[in-house]
């Protein structure tokens, strides 16, 4: 029985256009391959920055996108030896080169030329991906692949917390309530902190109470910072800016000694800063970029259900109706929208 030889794939055509369309099955092209037959993706925030007009960045032209994703070994290379045909699978999409300075320091998420799935070369809003083995991990195959493909924000948000740890009974405000920001609350809650959030958006707002926030606060509340500060007595612990622009209420609402971490990327944002707090308090303020080394730690958490990552699900879509999945994005309707193929 011969394979069709095209699938329906999710293709950024050029800035504003991406289409739905039928093109050419991935092939394996090198002894390290892993072809994936593709289950469930996540839209992520990237990719609406990039599929929105006027765009925050482009994608390569003519890529397929979706970098967040879980499927099944449908084939494999001569080489391939840590994932076999049948397994599940979730993958790292962000392919770092290995020669240059920071890579060979083991730094690999400083890479200084990446090749990002998704982004500069195919990603996985089709039927199928082909993607080197050293980027792909197994999963437990009962884990539903609506929730295994959530291993990568995961992945990305335990760089930061596992870095900048808490204790039990200490406080964490994440200004923020997306799905980034809602991974926070649910790691530093897992690990015994209080957490605080804010966000302009009421519907947001609701929905972090809803998953687990202790509070929630509008920023457009001039009082916000006072309020935050009495509740937690001397600022919190830790501050995470998972919006991109808030560096200086980040500073504000820490504690003397405590850490910032800026995780949120709005590239046109220029903040201004009061410097001399940062060095009378002694504030910790940490920038972090993607994952890091934490591929295994997300799968186990996500295989042991530490976390209630599952209900950051809002919408599950077929392929065809990826531009309603956007929209519900970008409207804050949806937090995290999966198409399912
Ligand atoms: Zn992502
Ligand atoms: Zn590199």
């Amino acid at each position: 029985m011969s394979r069709k030889e095209t699938m329906t794939a999710a293709v950024f055509e050029r800035k504003g256009v991406l289409t739905v369309k039928e093109i050419p099955l991935p092939k394996i092209k090198t002894p390290e391959d892993v072809l994936i037959k593709v289950k469930a993706v996540s839209i992520c925030g990237t990719d609406v920055r990039a599929l929105t007009d006027p765009p925050a960045f482009l994608f390569t032209e003519g890529i397929v996108v979706g970098h967040e994703f879980n499927g099944i070994v449908e084939a494999i290379g001569e080489n391939v030896t840590n994932v076999k045909v049948g397994d599940s699978v979730v993958v790292h999409p962000n392919n770092w080169c290995g020669k240059c300075y920071f890579c060979r320091t083991g730094k690999i998420n400083l890479c200084e030329s990446f090749t990002h799935i998704g982004d500069k070369v195919d990603g996985a809003m089709a039927e199928y991906a082909c993607v080197p083995e050293k980027l792909v991990y197994k999963i437990n195959a009962e884990i539903p692949p609506y929730i295994a493909c959530l291993t990568e924000p995961l992945a990305c948000v335990l760089n930061p917390t596992m870095d900048v740890r808490v204790h039990p009974g200490e406080s964490v405000v994440v200004l923020g309530a997306g799905p980034i920001g809602l991974i926070f609350m649910m790691l530093y809650k897992a690990a015994g902190a209080k957490v605080i959030m804010s966000d302009l958006s009421e519907h947001r707002r609701a929905f972090a109470l809803k998953l687990g926030a202790d509070l929630v606060f509008d920023p457009s509340d001039e009082g916000m910072v006072a309020k935050i500060r009495k509740e937690t007595e001397v600022g919190a612990n830790i501050v995470v800016d998972a919006v991109g622009l808030l560096m200086e209420q980040a500073v504000q609402l820490v504690r003397k000694g405590g850490d910032v971490i800026l995780f949120g990327i709005n590239e046109a944002a220029k903040v201004q800063l009061h410097q001399a707090p940062i060095v009378f308090n002694e504030i910790n303020i940490h920038g972090k970029f993607i994952t890091k080394g934490t591929f295994p730690s997300a799968i186990k958490i996500i295989e042991n259900n530490i976390i209630p990552i599952e209900k950051l699900v809002t919408h599950r879509l077929p392929i065809q109706e990826i531009k309603t999945g956007l929209e519900l994005m970008k409207s804050g309707e949806g937090c995290k929208v999966i198409i399912e193929m």
